[in-house]
């Protein structure tokens, strides 16, 4: 018997502690953490200076509402803007950040049309699911918004056609994350952002998974030589604690005017208190050193490994994908990984995702690449 709806697929293991990379479940197995979650405790489990900030701030006061001056919330815009003309909507959630998006996106061109991809993933209420370009997440729902049209990732050619002065946005991943690890190409964010200039058309990326430290910079954006109207940010931003972000250029400002938008629990102290402390760890030498070495040991290690069952590799910073040959071999593989202690994710219907907190060590990491090999040569 559960008093659950099953729209989860569950394991029977429950995690109950963690300490870095390492979490324990109810029996008292330990394993390696290479999810976060799913890309959201990318500093580690119980991370001394989060946990410090967090009971700092549960003895001062939880909730607040947004009808008084916030200067958390002043703090942390200040650091996701990250010395550029960027404001900040607090809201709780990586699907609420791309309502938000959205929302702003309509309001500040007065157009209606929006522009997204094939296989993209942007979350599951009704304007971000429309958003999203896969149709098994949309099916049994009804109608999804009439305004969205969806185009191949990394193809110019067919958008390029349908950027016009009826459109008020294009949204995109710059790593399809869900769907598989889809890195874009530089050269084609830089065409499309280009166009979308010419026509008055506001470039909205979404980092919820890749941003925050992921890809080695703090959003994946500033390795694309853009910089884009909209962002989104979630998963990461405050550790585990429910936070999302919409950024947007201070020229969008104004769109949005007292009630335009809004959230009861968005941009909360206990989540705040977290992210001030997030957005200055992932920004220290250490921890920025630590993704770009721990990734190339990843991406070097993954490469050794003569495995058939290993059709491509790709990814950026500690996102990482390896894709398998079919469904069933990543089924068997996971299970196996986490039999040995290694828990990982999956990503599209083939493809093993590794998102381990950017913490992780080198030994970790070593230890990682050991089990994985063996896993994928039995
Ligand atoms: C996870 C994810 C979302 C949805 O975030 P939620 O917090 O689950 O609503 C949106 N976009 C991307 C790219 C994601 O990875």
């Amino acid at each position: 018997m559960t008093f659950l709806f099953p729209n989860y697929q569950r394991k029977p293991i429950e995690l109950v502690s963690g300490k870095g990379c390492m979490v324990t479940d109810q029996s008292g197995k330990q394993y390696l953490d290479l999810t976060s979650g799913i890309g959201v405790s990318s500093l580690g489990h119980q991370h001394p200076v989060l946990t410090t900030a967090l009971k700092q701030q549960v003895d001062k006061i939880w909730h607040t509402s947004n009808l008084y001056t916030n200067s958390l919330q002043e703090a942390v815009a200040e650091k996701l803007a990250n010395h550029k003309d960027y404001v900040a909507f607090f809201c709780n959630s990586g699907t609420e950040a791309n309502e938000a998006a959205l929302k702003l996106a309509k309001k500040a061109t007065g157009r209606n049309k929006i522009l997204s991809f094939q296989q993209s993933f942007h979350g599951r209420t009704y304007g971000a699911m429309s958003l999203t370009g896969q149709s098994s997440i949309q099916q049994g729902f009804g109608e999804m918004l009439g305004e969205v049209a969806y185009f191949p990732f990394n193809d110019i050619e067919e958008i390029a056609e349908n950027l016009n002065q009826e459109v008020a946005a294009v949204i995109v991943e710059l790593i399809q994350g869900e769907s598989g690890i889809h890195v874009a190409y530089k050269g084609w964010i830089k065409e499309l952002y280009k166009l979308c200039k010419k026509q008055g058309i506001l470039f909205i990326v979404d980092e919820v998974q890749t941003g925050i430290g992921r890809t080695g910079s703090l959003f994946a954006y500033e390795q694309y030589d853009i910089e884009p109207d909209i962002i989104t940010s979630a998963k990461a931003l405050a550790n585990g604690l429910p936070l999302g972000a919409m950024l947007g250029k201070q020229s969008l400002a104004q769109a949005f005017s007292p009630g335009s938008h809004g959230s009861t629990f968005g941009g909360n102290p206990l989540a705040l208190s977290v992210a001030c402390q997030v957005l200055d760890l992932v920004q220290t030498p250490e921890i920025q050193e630590n993704i770009q070495q721990r990734s190339s040991q990843f991406f070097n290690g993954l490469q050794q490994i003569a495995s058939k069952k290993i059709i491509d590799i790709r990814g950026k910073g500690l996102m990482i994908g390896i894709e398998l040959t079919d469904s069933l071999v990543l089924t068997q593989v996971m299970n196996q990984l986490e039999n040995h202690g290694v828990l990982t994710l999956k990503a599209g219907t083939n493809v093993l995702r590794l998102l381990p907190p950017l913490t992780i060590s080198q030994a970790e990491v070593a230890k990682a690449l050991e089990i994985i090999e063996e896993v994928l040569a039995g």
